[in-house]
């Protein structure tokens, strides 16, 4: 027998008619090249938000268009994401950091009409757009100072300035396709991921709720994670369906604008990736600065080491929680928010768990197996792949039914590619990539962990593990590291001395290499792959 509720499709319009209806009077703040001190109400979005709905329909874009985005977070694109996705169009986010061969395989096979990108975007595009049998148009995201060469284009204000500021937003299947993004594909060819505004709505509850993000109209939030980074981690739906001010940086994402921003806005809330929490510690310490309106720092992407943890919790009084997600997941799989027991624990214990990257928020379930695909018990220390199941979680990659199938089991779950454990109070913790794990004398080391550790060395900025064949123990762990102070010196000596009762014994690394910077990748991670290209030739002696 069915339920007698109703059918209530769940839109990314929806949460726009509730933002801006009962939260009408909340401030968009945002950093633009061309006005870099922009604020406005949900209301004045709105009205920006109908005409740019008016200005796609006008240009002929149809529900399931693919609309691409090429720019950073400000009010220009937070406006894209509302308008594109409203009409039935699909927002597609594209990393400008991806190598222009990568964009311009994504904008081909995703086949964008149109492309929208910030000014400082141009030059990388023209050569992709001119070659483009798909996009018809490029709108630059300014008030009419750039031009593109070798295709029809306009300003983003003149493509939206005679536009009526009203919008009847159409009703349809909340199944319907709302946003497309692309993984950064460090091995073969980027694969979309297309987010369907049912998944969309569902994880931005999630991510208000207080076992996650926790975002309520009291926050100020500000995503320094990317609008092109799997939505922004779902912020920029979230922060509107609860009525949070929203602080959009734009370009500038080093400590010291950060902190102005954060300082002038009242930010209580910020996600991010390691990375750039790094270079905002850095300039914390270095001027001596606090931050006391933060309250909440999430990060994600990659591992955020100890050191850092402690640094925000003790220092700055910040709830650093950390975070675990893919593109293929919206991305919100894990949050570590610790439990009431926990929080009596010692500040040592506490950050010990807080290095975990948490327990599944509710709608996504998690499977650790073994090779034989054979489920391992939950007890923090057998370590195995990952799988994962849920409703914001894609059942196969856009276009590529092919390469999707080996991705899911018969359970339904989807196939990670992280290694981790889960202790029994059901806080799971990466490990490793399956392809980065150090496979040495039949046990598995993890690279996270010693790069966690390694880095908390006071004389060590950034560090990294791989592993390299070596005859007697099949691999060794080459930590190759980036000291804080270019021409310090640093010995593999000192650095075992520090590890010695951090790791166990036979995750001592084998060698370590002093370098002057690590490979990263789009997305702020270090490339791993690159570093194992650099270091080919290394042998154990
Ligand atoms: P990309 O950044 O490569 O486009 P994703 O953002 O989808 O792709 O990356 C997902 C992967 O990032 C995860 O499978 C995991 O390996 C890694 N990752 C994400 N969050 C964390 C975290 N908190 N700790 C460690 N690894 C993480």
């Amino acid at each position: 027998m069915h339920g007698n509720m109703m059918q209530w499709p769940l839109l990314i319009s929806s949460i726009f008619r509730h933002a801006t209806t009962y939260h009408h009077d909340q401030e968009i703040v945002s950093v633009t090249a061309d006005q870099p001190q922009f604020r406005y109400t949900f209301t004045d979005f709105a009205a920006r938000v109908c005409q740019l709905a008016n200005a796609l329909t006008n240009a002929g874009v149809k529900p399931g268009d693919r609309i691409a985005t090429m720019a950073w977070n400000d009010h220009r694109h937070l406006e894209l994401y509302y308008a594109i996705s409203g009409i039935g169009a699909v927002c597609h986010t594209i990393n400008p950091r991806l190598f222009p061969e990568q964009i311009e395989y994504i904008v081909e096979h995703a086949e964008d009409t149109l492309l929208f990108a910030d000014p400082m975007f141009v030059e990388l595009i023209t050569p992709i757009t001119a070659r483009s049998n798909t996009v018809r148009a490029v709108i630059v995201l300014d008030d009419g100072a750039t031009t593109v060469d070798g295709i029809a284009s306009t300003s983003y204000e003149d493509f939206i300035a005679c536009e009526a500021e009203t919008f009847a937003w159409p009703e349809f299947d909340e199944n319907s396709a709302c946003a497309l993004c692309y993984t950064s594909g460090t091995t073969g060819n980027p694969k979309g991921v297309l987010y369907s505004h049912r998944s969309t709505v569902l994880h931005a509850l999630t991510v208000t709720t207080p076992n996650a993000l926790e975002i309520g109209m009291q926050d100020a939030v500000l995503p320094v994670v990317p609008l092109f980074h799997v939505n922004a981690w779902g912020i920029p739906y979230a922060a509107l369906l609860s009525g949070a001010k929203l602080v959009l940086p734009g370009a500038a994402l080093d400590g010291e604008s950060l902190y102005s921003l954060m300082e002038r806005e009242a930010v209580s809330v910020t996600a991010g990736v390691p990375t750039v929490w790094l270079g905002l510690q850095k300039h914390l310490q270095e001027n001596n600065r606090k931050l006391p309106s933060l309250k909440r720092m999430i990060v994600g992407g990659s591992a955020a080491p100890s050191s850092m943890i402690e640094y925000f919790e003790t220092q700055q009084d910040v709830n650093f929680v950390h975070a675990w997600g893919m593109t293929e997941m919206s991305p919100l799989g894990t949050v570590c928010r610790l439990k009431p027991a926990m929080q009596q624990d010692s500040r040592e214990a506490r950050t010990a768990q807080k290095i975990k990257q948490g327990m599944p928020v509710f709608g996504v379930e998690l499977k650790i197996v073994d090779d034989d695909g054979m489920r391992l018990p939950h007890d923090g220390e057998a370590m195995g792949e990952l799988w994962v199941r849920g409703p914001w979680i894609t059942s196969g990659y856009f276009r590529n039914p092919e390469g999707s199938r080996s991705d899911f089991d018969s359970e339904g779950y989807f196939r990670t590619g992280d290694i981790s454990t889960i202790d029994s109070q059901g806080y799971m913790r990466i490990c490793d990539r399956a392809k980065d794990v150090i496979k040495s004398g039949g046990e598995w080391i993890s690279s996270i962990d010693l790069e966690n550790v390694a880095v908390g060395h006071p004389k060590v900025a950034e560090a990294a593990v791989i592993g390299v064949p070596c005859d007697k123990w099949q691999e060794r762990p080459l930590l190759v590291v980036v000291l804080k102070k270019p021409g310090s010196e640093l010995t593999l000596n000192e650095m075992r001395d520090f590890l010695t009762g951090k790791v166990p014994k036979w995750w001592q690394p084998g060698a370590m290499e002093v370098v002057d910077s690590l490979p990263h990748t789009a997305t702020g991670k270090i490339q791993k792959r690159a570093l194992r290209q650099q270091f080919a030739d290394f042998s154990f002696t």
